[in-house]
């Protein structure tokens, strides 16, 4: 099934046509193909009322957005490039608890609709091809919050919940829009084009719109011509890059064999897996192969350059590894498979300094598209959404708790300061534990040495070093002893906007 349009009432789309006056009129009937005449936008179509666009309604984009509307009070637009979405489509995700955290502070009830779709882990095990164990953990190692416990679920099942939570809240999504451009006008207006001819206005904007993100890109090459206004041959600010490793990622309707998530790593097929389940009669497997650079030399995000295998692939491979000598709970989901994809991984080179370029930030794999070693991707993405939205709460509102421009700047590199080095270390962590499977799987006697290494962490740390920093996070305390520390700012009551 297709799930596309806000189900709004009129009583919420006649709040919403008040709230967000940018829309030009056509769009804002809530139709998704806007016309030629939206090109055009007079001064009465467009209020210097503030208001917040987030470009890209994926797991991020929508997360944000119900972070924007109860923390910000602001109702803010979102615009999707794609025509919908749909049921079934794409694999597992892991939710960790500090993604989960940012979910409950939201709305409880979001989170346990989240964990009523999804299936917890209880268990983390560390394991050879051939089945044999090498290490196991519990998963109540990862977090004391019995509510935050790490789970597995379906990719549309979680964003169909965010939709229609953002429906519910009022949040208008408009789909078909893929953004094109971005310019800052006078008044600091950002005014945004899409690829229909249409455009809009914002005086904040949120690019949630991924690893491609065209509003990074845009931003990343206004800052160069900057840097280097005679030299239109300067190398890039920073640009995506492959790692050299690709992911067959799919998922099979069967049963784990055993509970919980699982890392066997392979001597004979130099590669490394991840099972974990979405379901108790479900379950999502990946298989992270070292795979030729040149393969993949343009400058492209995992989406663009994914593609489906078909069943017949996915049992040809499940032989060859039955011939490594691969245990056959790895090779069950290959047999049964639903649906896979090879995904190549492509990180930004070098990691960005910063997250915001004038009243525009970025937020998830726009700001940080990361390596899914250690399932902390679109965690990361939920604690930028997090945190943005507590600081423009302190920094941007009034005390009758309306969003005023004033201070939106300084908010929004005080975001930057806070996410640039964590998302930093997190994902630079993925790489060195993406480092330590693939090590595992190229060379006996170092693999020796990290499983030995893995051991031991689970003996006196409960699970592997590299996955605590990222999961034991509360960005609710780190964004108040941030603030604390800053000169308090007088918000002026909201009747003049700039
Ligand atoms: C194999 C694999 C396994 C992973 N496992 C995990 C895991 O277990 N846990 C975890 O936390 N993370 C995981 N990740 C990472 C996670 O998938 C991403 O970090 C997360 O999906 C990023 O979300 P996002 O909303 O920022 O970007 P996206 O999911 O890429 O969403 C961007 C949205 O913007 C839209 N868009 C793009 N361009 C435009 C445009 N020009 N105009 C308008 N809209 C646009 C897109 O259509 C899309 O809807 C994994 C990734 C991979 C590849």
């Amino acid at each position: 099934m297709k799930w596309r349009k806000n189900q709004l009432t009129q009583q919420q789309k006649e709040e919403q046509q008040q709230q967000n006056i940018t829309m030009t009129k056509e769009e804002s009937s809530f139709d998704d193909t806007a016309t030629s005449s939206d090109n055009n936008l007079s001064s009465e179509e467009t209020t210097t009322r503030p208001n917040i666009v987030i470009t890209g309604a994926g797991i991020v984009g929508l997360v944000l957005a119900l972070a924007i509307k109860k923390n910000v009070g602001v109702t803010p637009e979102i615009y999707e490039q794609s025509g919908a979405f749909d049921d079934g489509v794409g694999n597992g995700i892991g939710m960790y608890p500090n993604g989960l955290r940012v979910i409950r502070s939201i709305s409880p009830d979001l989170l346990k609709k989240i964990q009523q779709a999804g299936y917890p882990y209880l268990i983390r095990r560390w394991e050879k091809h051939d089945g044999t164990e090498i290490a196991t953990a519990s998963e109540s190692a990862l977090t004391d919050d019995e509510e935050l416990q790490p789970l597995g679920i379906r990719r549309w099942k979680l964003q169909k919940i965010l939709f229609d939570e953002a429906v519910k809240q009022g949040i208008p999504i408009y789909f078909r829009k893929k953004v094109v451009g971005i310019e800052t006008t006078t008044g600091n207006q950002n005014t945004i084009s899409f690829d229909d001819n249409s455009k809009c206005q914002a005086s904040l904007v949120l690019a949630a719109d991924g690893a491609n993100s065209p509003i990074r890109n845009q931003m990343l090459d206004k800052l160069r011509k900057e840097q280097d206004p005679n030299d239109p041959d300067a190398e890039p600010i920073s640009e995506l890059v492959y790692t050299g490793t690709t992911c067959l990622y799919g998922t099979a309707k069967i049963p784990r064999a055993e509970r919980g998530i699982c890392f066997p790593s392979s001597l004979t097929t130099k590669c490394h897996g991840c099972f974990y389940p979405t379901g108790p009669d479900e379950q999502c497997f990946q298989f992270h192969i070292p795979t030729d650079p040149q393969k993949y030399s343009m400058a492209a995000g995992w989406r663009a350059l994914q593609h489906g295998l078909d069943k017949a692939e996915c049992h040809e491979l499940a032989q060859d590894l039955e011939l490594d000598g691969w245990d056959h709970k790895y090779l069950e989901p290959l047999f049964q498979v639903e649906q896979a994809i090879k995904v190549p991984f492509f990180v930004l080179n070098p990691p960005l300094k910063s997250f915001s370029y004038g009243r525009i930030a970025l937020v998830g794999d726009s700001a940080h598209p990361p390596v899914p070693y250690l399932g902390q991707g679109a965690q990361q993405g939920l604690e930028d959404a997090g945190t943005l939205s507590l600081i423009l709460k302190d920094m941007c509102m009034d005390r009758y708790g309306v969003l005023n421009m004033i201070h939106v700047d300084e908010a929004l590199k005080t975001y930057s300061s806070i996410r640039v080095p964590r998302t930093t270390e997190i994902l630079n962590n993925s790489h060195r534990w993406g480092g330590v499977q693939q090590l595992r799987a190229d060379s006996e006697r170092l693999g020796k040495a990290k499983e030995e290494n893995i051991r031991r962490d689970v003996f006196f740390h409960e699970s592997i070093q590299q996955i605590l920093p990222g999961v034991s996070y509360n960005y609710e305390e780190d964004v108040a002893n941030i603030l604390k520390k800053k000169p308090l700012l007088s918000v002026p009551e909201a009747t003049v906007w700039c």
